[in-house]
């Protein structure tokens, strides 16, 4: 038994109102015993109810003094003070402390440190600090430690010293220090303080570690977990509570300090169980309207959208009436319907196909999962009797379970009224007893245009008629003729196109044999070619032989000529190989003398009912522009802007705003801004062209300025000059030609606009009066146009030069801010724009040079056929060659070259023959003088 330790009046003088002072500060410890949760106390020297039996060396160096705290209770300190006496070297060492596996502990010290200074008459050797050391060992009983053989842990020193014993109603402070030891390795360990001459209180040691408490996460339990040393993570891997299963492996991180880290993975409630806290707990039942229909939900969840669960502990929910869930749908998935019938369904009948489209039906039932499936009735004349296709009909890619909304349908018989039933169904139309949501479209394959009938033969020209389509499946928009001679259709064959129900084909050679045959196109597609029709044309006479000879002549040339009654003649198409002299021509629509038999004839009437306007986009000369949509029965509904006359017009304006749509609908070219038609027997009339997304070329340019490529500027204006060829073919002159009155679409396609008659005069805000009178947009001008009004497909070119600059410039505003006069005069100078920023050098130089129409020229000579157009004269007009000649120089006579007589002879060019080949050396006799 340890010798009962000295009592604290031994040194009254040092000590007495400390301690007393020391019990108040200390108290609260005392009564609160209760450490951090993740702290575990090895040693509390203030817990010991007896002696801590603590060693110290030398004797009269540390002692253990027993004080009393406020509640009596005994509580264990040591205290040295040897301040007077030099020397010192005082060991007190605590018994042998058990780690408990821990590698890093923590030492906390509580004690009170004289202030040297204070003590009256101490010598200089005096210190006001002391040092902590501890020594590892397996041995829990060593008796002796040798100095040298302690690690020392740190020198303490007091944050705060106290200088008087009584020191009244000043409080003395306490001094807490920790410090810590890691990479603990043996059992246990003893602490030793080392005192060197202080006057020293050591009131509490605490010797802890820390730990990672139990806790339970995510269903997991993780147990007390030992930190690792220094600052390494101790991976822990968690169980899963009572009645839980593991749903991903759960593990966390215990930190240095106690704290855990980073959880991944859970445990989630056998079936039959509900997580209540952390804990799993035998299921309460689900109320109505919930269910719960799986051991991995956690919780009884709501009904999901038309269903419901009327009574309690509902694994499922009970689909409303009219609502179905298939199989495969997750319980947790809303009841869904059959969807509505598809909508809008069109038809394109292309000889004996059909393709069908329709559109998605407004109500999908709630379900993504749409098909189509199609059945197919053959219908008699009258429509009545109706029986099913059977299997010679095939559809494309299949009849039944379609994803997209089209179908080809192909192998029809012509001449035949079919009846298709679109049906549409999803996951839940097998599950609903009512009829599937369908659409019934009617197709008529019919439109073979039987009867053709010979009106008139000549030698070199056949007049054919014939009777439309007895049921066409639309409204007849043209017929096609195709005619070939006999035999040869693969190497030769012409289509011709009209409006009219009769075509003269003329231009035929004499005595041969034709086959003909001619089909219907609607705006529903185009029927099956009629029958075929041989007609040959009349033999000749005496003159036959040079005719023959020109025939060989012109061999290549193909040439073809229709010509038709005088309404064949406005509406006809030429799509032959090869372009016919004054096949088609446009007419002004002042040289009718009904203006509105203009519009008539080439414009469609609109039901303005299909008509949807959806916002203004621009404004013109006689009213607002809008852009829209546009329905035509059986077909797909298409964007259009909509040009409205203002109400409170005069006759004059309603003729010349409808004008515009009398010139566009006689164009059909990818170029020209197509017309739709117009809408004139309602207010507010109405023009309806194709809509261009893109708006006008002008302000296009300046909102993309440099965002273009050569090639895609060049595309733009090839585009330009493709529709102004077509116009300038079609004799035609635009006078207003301008990247503003040009319209782009969304694939950049350019198309030449604003064909109104009064335009030039009164819609350009770039017109200007001209000394003459007239209004004219002067900088697209050309000259000859502003003196002398001689607008021209020349003049259209020089304008079309500045509708080059303008998108080479990206929509710079041509001679900038000339003044209109400055333009004329610099014209009139011979100033020219010059080329614009980044322009390549082949367009500014598109101009050809002599040599180049030497070239060009070159070519017509090599190719006569192309030489037989007349720029001059129609066709019809045309003085047709007289050859019936023998010789070379007849035929030099003939065609008024008689001065080259010599030339030919001296050329070797005597026999008709010959000159058959005279293209080819053409270049010799060209550079002959003359
Ligand atoms: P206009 O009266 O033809 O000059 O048209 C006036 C403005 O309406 C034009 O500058 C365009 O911005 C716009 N516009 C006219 N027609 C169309 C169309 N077919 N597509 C898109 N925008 C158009």
């Amino acid at each position: 038994m340890a010798p009962p330790p000295r009592v604290l009046w031994i040194y009254p003088s040092l000590f007495l109102h400390a301690f007393l002072l020391l019990f108040h500060a200390l108290s609260p410890c005392r009564a609160l015993r209760n450490y951090p949760e993740n702290e575990v106390t090895l040693l509390d020297s203030m817990s010991a109810l007896a002696d801590l039996g603590w060693e110290a060396y030398p004797n009269e160096g540390w002692e253990e003094i027993s004080v009393m705290d406020e509640r009596n209770t005994p509580m264990r300190t040591y205290q040295v003070c040897n301040v007077m006496e030099a020397n010192q070297n005082n060991w007190l060492r605590t018994r042998h402390i058990s780690r408990e596996g821990a590698q890093r502990v923590y030492i906390e010290i509580k004690f009170t440190l004289r202030d040297c200074n204070s003590l009256p008459g101490v010598p200089g050797t005096c210190k006001e600090t002391f040092n902590m050391y501890y020594y590892e060992s397996n041995n829990a009983n060593l008796w002796f430690i040798k100095e040298s053989q302690y690690v020392k842990i740190d020198t303490i020193a007091a944050d705060e010293s106290f200088t008087q014993v009584d020191v009244g109603d000043r409080v003395m402070k306490l001094n807490t220090e920790v410090r810590d030891i890691s990479n603990l390795s043996k059992k246990g360990f003893y602490l030793a303080f080392q005192d060197l001459g202080a006057c020293i209180a050591l009131v509490s040691v605490r010797v802890f570690y820390k730990k990672c408490p139990l806790t339970v996460l995510n269903l997991a339990q993780f147990p007390d977990t030992i930190t690792g040393g220094d600052t390494a993570l101790v991976e822990v891997h968690g169980v899963c509570v009572n009645a839980s299963e593991e749903f991903e492996p759960p593990k966390m991180y215990c930190s240095a300090d106690g704290g855990w880290l980073v959880p991944i993975g859970r445990c989630v409630c056998k079936p039959g169980f509900e997580e209540n806290k952390d804990i799993c707990q035998r299921e309460s039942a689900c109320r109505p309207g919930t269910y719960k229909a799986s051991a991995t939900d956690a919780y009884c969840t709501k009904c999901p959208p038309h269903s419901s669960s009327p009574q309690e502990q509902a694994v499922e929910c009970i689909c409303e009436k009219g609502y179905y869930r298939a199989d495969t749908d997750p319980r947790s998935m809303a009841c869904t319907r059959p969807p509505s019938a598809p909508e809008n369904p069109i038809t394109t009948v292309n000889e004996t196909c059909v393709t069908l489209e329709w559109s998605p039906p407004r109500d999908t039932g709630g379900r993504g999962d749409i098909t189509y499936s199609l059945h197919c009735r053959k219908c008699s004349g009258d429509g009545r009797k109706c029986a099913p296709c059977g299997s010679s009909i095939h559809f494309v890619p299949r009849q039944f379970g379609l994803a997209s909304a089209t179908v080809l349908v192909t192998d029809l018989q012509p001449d035949s009224n079919y009846s298709f039933t679109i049906e549409s169904q999803n996951g839940v139309s097998d599950l609903s007893p009512t009829p599937r949501g369908s659409v019934v479209i009617n197709v008529t394959t019919s439109q073979t245009v039987s009867v053709v009938l010979k009106e008139r033969r000549s030698k070199d020209s056949v007049t054919l008629a014939w009777q439309g389509p007895e049921r066409p499946n639309g409204v007849i928009v043209e017929y096609e003729v195709i005619y070939y001679e006999k035999n040869q259709r693969e190497q030769n064959y012409t289509v011709l196109k009209t409006r009219s129900n009769m075509m003269t084909v003329d231009g035929l050679k004499p005595g041969t044999t034709y086959v003909f045959r001619v089909r219907a196109r609607t705006d529903g597609g185009y029927g099956s070619y009629g029958g075929e029709i041989e007609l040959e044309t009349s033999h000749e006479g005496k003159r036959m032989t040079n005719k023959y000879f020109c025939a060989l002549l012109f061999r290549h040339c193909g040439y073809i000529k229709a010509k038709q009654d005088p309404d064949e003649e406005k509406m006809q198409f030429q799509h032959g190989r090869v372009k016919l002299p004054g096949s088609r021509t446009y007419i002004h629509p002042h040289t009718y003398e009904d203006p509105n038999q203009a519009v008539r004839d080439f414009a469609k009437e609109i039901d303005a009912s299909n008509i949807r306007i959806e916002r203004v986009i621009g404004a013109g000369e006689f009213g607002e522009v809008c852009s829209g949509r546009l329905r035509v029965q059986g077909k797909r509904e298409i964007y259009v802007a909509i040009k409205s006359l203002k109400a409170g017009y005069s006759d004059t304006q309603r003729r010349d705003f409808l004008s515009e749509a009398s010139i566009m609908g006689q164009f059909d070219h990818p170029n020209i801004i197509r017309l739709e038609g117009v809408v004139t027997k309602c207010k507010p009339v109405m023009i309806i062209t194709e809509f261009m997304e893109n708006g006008s070329l002008d302000t296009f340019l300046k909102k993309h300025d440099g965002q273009f490529t050569v090639i895609q500027l060049v595309g733009m204006l090839r585009g330009i000059a493709s529709g102004m060829k077509y116009l300038s073919d079609m004799s035609y002159v635009h006078r207003d030609l301008a990247a503003r009155n040009i319209l782009v679409n969304s694939n950049l396609v350019c198309k030449v606009s604003d064909f109104g008659l009064s335009r030039v005069l009164e819609d350009d805000p770039e017109a200007a009066y001209t000394t003459r009178g007239g209004k004219i947009p002067i900088r697209w001008t050309a000259p000859e146009a502003i003196a002398y009004r001689k607008f021209t497909s020349a003049s259209d070119v020089w304008s079309y030069g500045i509708v080059m600059w303008e998108v080479i410039s990206y929509g710079e505003r041509p001679y900038w801010e000339m003044s209109n006069q400055d333009v004329i005069k610099a014209i009139d100078e011979g100033y020219r724009l010059p080329a614009p920023m980044d322009c390549p050098v082949v367009l500014h130089q598109l101009m050809p040079k002599f040599g180049q129409i030497v070239t060009i020229l070159d070519k017509l000579i090599r190719n006569p056929a192309s030489l037989r157009e007349l720029a001059n004269s129609s066709a019809e007009d045309a003085p047709t060659p007289d050859f019936s000649v023998s010789t070379v120089d007849e035929w030099l006579e003939a065609i008024k070259m008689g001065q080259y007589k010599e030339n030919f002879s001296s050329a070797g060019y005597v026999s008709l023959d010959s000159v058959l080949y005279i293209s080819v050396r053409y270049r010799q006799l060209a550079s002959h003088p003359c």
